[in-house]
């Protein structure tokens, strides 16, 4: 009887699986059209200078509206695009829109753009990179990638000479989801790292948890005395802006600062801020 039971709990177990595998085939099919027929569309979460509260400049986000499930979150359609090998195309539509997009932003602006593992095993990204830079028109100073510790399951020597090359035409990298990887310090100097983001997580638990605000404190210390600049990522609260602006945190992100906006309310951030030198945010007053 429990060898019955166990035979169909088994099936059960089974027609889980296809319907799972058909699933993610479907979906899979269905990124593959969006990419093809301009279905994706980049938003933009403003990047801030904790001690002016001025924009710096923005990330871009990868927004997916499927036509019949609505929005879609990278947290599921990115890991799936690396495991069909479709992120390659995919990385490179976000680089080249990005690039055309924030090309008409005003010029001190930079665009932080995301970057899997995965691209890296093109041996000729870095001349995908400046190739787009050449066709856009935006400066290499302009152009901030954000890679993860992930990197380092890739072929390390081959991640290096990307970046090196990369960096030596002014393209700035910043270490994203800092404290959530493999973290190690050593490849902090391995790696010629402008920007270290310090997970969402740990400015999270600050506000109830000693040691993540010692950890923060930490990272901040490190990245000034590396010359690297810090950005807290997930700031949410006037509490914690406050805290790392009294810690001399560089930069933060976060939804108190500006949630990720489409290219068109950007655009309408940047004509706010006509005749000033740095777009100033609409939650300005967070500063007094
Ligand atoms: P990420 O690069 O760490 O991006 C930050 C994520 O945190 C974004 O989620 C953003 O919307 C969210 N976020 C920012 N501030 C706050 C906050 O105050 N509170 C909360 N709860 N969330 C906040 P999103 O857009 O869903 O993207 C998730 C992840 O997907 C990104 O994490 C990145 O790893 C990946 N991703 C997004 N776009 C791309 C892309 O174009 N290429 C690649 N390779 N990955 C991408
Ligand atoms: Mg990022
Ligand atoms: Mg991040
Ligand atoms: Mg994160």
């Amino acid at each position: 009887r429990a060898k019955e039971a166990g035979g169909s709990a088994y099936r059960f177990f089974e027609s889980e699986m296809d319907l799972r595998l058909q699933e993610r085939r479907r979906l899979e099919r269905d990124l593959r059209h969006a990419v093809n027929n301009d279905q994706l569309e980049l938003h933009y979460q403003p990047l801030v200078d904790c001690a002016h509260l001025t924009v710096t400049g923005c990330e871009a986000l990868l927004r997916w509206h499927h036509p019949e499930r609505g929005p879609i979150s990278p947290c599921t359609f990115i890991p799936l695009a690396e495991e069909c090998g479709l992120i390659m195309q995919l990385g490179e539509w976000v680089l080249r829109t990005a690039c055309r997009e924030t090309a008409s932003w005003p010029d001190d602006k930079i665009v932080a753009v995301n970057l899997s593992p995965i691209q890296f095993r093109q041996s000729d990204l870095a001349d995908q990179i400046l190739g787009i830079l050449a066709e856009t028109g935006l400066a290499p100073h302009r152009l901030e990638l954000e890679i993860t510790e992930g990197v380092l399951i890739e072929d390390t020597e081959r991640v290096l000479a990307t970046l090196k090359a990369l960096k030596a035409h002014g393209i700035r990298i910043s270490l994203d989801d800092f404290g959530t990887g493999y973290s190690s310090l050593s490849y902090l100097h391995r790696f010629p790292f402008d920007k270290i983001k310090i997970d969402r997580s740990f400015i999270w638990a600050m506000e109830e948890n000693s040691d993540s605000m010692s950890i923060v404190r930490a990272v901040i210390a490190l990245g000034r005395s590396l010359r690297i600049t810090v950005t807290a990522e997930g700031v949410e609260t006037p509490t914690q802006l406050a805290w790392l602006q009294a810690e001399d945190c560089d930069q933060a992100q976060g939804y108190l600062l500006g949630k990720p906006m489409s290219r068109a309310d950007i655009a309408t951030l940047w004509a706010n801020a006509q005749g000033r030198a740095q777009a100033e945010l609409p939650l300005i007053q967070v500063k007094a």
